[in-house]
């Protein structure tokens, strides 16, 4: 368990200061603008991490595209990227108007990313790429590898599976993280352990041990899962630890995303402008995800995309850390919020003190949706769409009905001059992940979903 650790004295003060954290307690649905995001030339020179940064990650992916392409073979058709479709959305966004009553002016998207190969979720920008930069940095350091301007299909060699097989990954996850270290880990020959949260799902685990990846699994949330991994790798020194509390990694990894998707908007011919505002919805587990892609988009489109994340009113931890200012000095734990969400992914009790400190320069701001509205959404997905997405990958879609709706979003589109540009605005609901569920636990959360009356669920609120 993560213990409650701070005093009421202080949560109370927090509320007395900022009634949306009341609000957030009460597990009511909020939209919240961050007033402390500045302009985005002002935002670079407050922080690290550079445009360089996300173009050295870029050129490594390039770099070991051969390799995934032959270790890969379902990423021939993309020459060993890892990439997703990005899809209109029309039909639901008529439903999503009508159930939240509201009119959604300009484009809704889809991005595919549950359809990403290999792992099947977001996952598998940022995890992969971790991996793949510590495998290029052994092989550097113990020559394996004379330059990084060789042909990086070798790292599909016996010879190279060998070399890795001596090295281990270890990583702490609610399931899906595990997932993409655990494939890309196994296949490059290292030794995998995986330490899972008891949010992590039975198919998940057994998926991971047909790959020969062992399974550590914990009674515990995941701050408590990637605390244990992080002890045990730390005691062996050819352990490496892939660290999602902390990990730049990461980041930049999911960075990567940005400028193909500028790619994949020109071809289709949509114009991102102070006149077309782009909006990003992205679900938050701790922060990674959201944090690089948004770091990524800003590199391409600076002032003109506006990022929000998505979180479960269970698991509001990016919020509750950029709210009070205490990052993560403070859990959901402390605000009393029980932690359990059926968006197992995004199943995060306290965020990450590097990304939510970084990306307070960047994020627009960060909603909160219910476990009935993920649910119900996902079989309307899959009904109207017919697309099967897991439960967190549905936290973005309600996005453009509660900036639309809510008298904050309205509020952050006049600041932004955007009221007369809303009609040729881009929205862009990230989707997370879903295509490696199987049939069975589809069917559930399926069946589930259909069972809500979400029109009857909205009115009550
Ligand atoms: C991990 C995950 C997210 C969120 O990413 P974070 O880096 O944890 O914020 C969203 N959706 C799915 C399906 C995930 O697995």
């Amino acid at each position: 368990m993560v213990e409650k650790l701070l005093s009421d004295y202080t949560i109370n003060q927090w509320k007395d200061e900022k009634p949306v954290l009341k609000s957030i307690s009460e597990l009511k649905n909020v939209f919240w603008v961050n007033s402390l995001k500045p302009e985005f030339e002002e935002a670079m020179k407050r922080v690290h991490l550079s445009a360089r940064d996300v173009k050295e990650a870029e050129e490594r992916l390039e770099r070991f595209a051969a390799f995934i392409r032959v270790a890969f073979p379902e990423t021939e058709e993309t020459n060993g990227l890892i990439e997703s479709d990005l899809d209109e959305i029309n039909e639901i966004k008529k439903d999503l108007e009508s159930l939240y009553k509201v009119d959604i002016p300009g484009k809704l998207m889809l991005k595919r990313d549950d359809s990403l190969p290999i792992a099947g979720t977001i996952k598998a920008r940022g995890a992969i790429y971790e991996v793949l930069k510590h495998a290029e940095t052994l092989a550097l350091n113990e020559g394996m590898l004379n330059s990084i301007h060789e042909d990086y299909s070798i790292f599909a060699s016996e010879e190279f599976k060998e070399f890795f097989s001596q090295y281990k990954l270890v990583v702490g996850t609610t399931g899906n993280l595990g997932i993409s270290v655990g494939v890309m880990g196994s296949k490059l020959g290292f030794e995998v352990m995986v330490h899972m949260s008891h949010d992590a799902k039975e198919w998940k685990k057994e998926l991971l041990r047909s790959r020969g990846v062992e399974v550590v699994e914990h009674k515990t949330n995941f701050t408590m899962a990637v605390e244990r991994g992080r002890d045990q790798s730390n005691e062996d020194a050819n352990s490496y630890f892939v660290d999602d509390e902390h990990s730049i990694e990461l980041l930049l990894g999911y960075s990567v995303a940005a400028s193909r998707f500028a790619k994949q908007l020109e071809k289709q011919n949509i114009i991102v402008d102070a006149e077309h505002p782009l909006f990003l919805y992205l679900p938050c587990g701790i922060g990674g995800s959201p944090g690089g892609i948004t770091f990524g988009m800003k590199q391409v489109y600076g002032d003109n995309v506006h990022c929000f994340f998505a979180e479960p009113t269970h698991m509001p931890s990016m919020l509750l850390g950029l709210i009070t200012q205490a990052y993560d000095g403070v859990s959901v734990i402390d605000f009393e919020i029980e932690d359990k969400t059926i968006m197992d992914g995004l199943a995060v009790p306290r965020t990450s003190g590097f990304v939510s400190r970084l990306l307070e320069n960047f994020f627009s701001g960060g909603y909160t949706l219910q476990e009935e509205e993920a649910n119900c959404w996902l079989s309307k997905m899959m009904d109207i769409e017919k697309i099967n997405l897991e439960p967190a990958a549905l936290a973005g879609l309600v996005g453009p009905s509660y900036l639309m709706s809510t008298k904050e979003g309205q509020e952050y589109i006049k600041q932004h001059h955007l009221e007369t540009f809303m009609e040729n605005a881009t929205h862009v609901v990230w989707a997370t992940g879903g295509s490696m569920v199987p049939k069975e636990d589809q069917t559930i959360a399926y069946e589930t979903g259909q069972s809500i009356d979400l029109e009857a669920f909205l009115s009550q609120k």
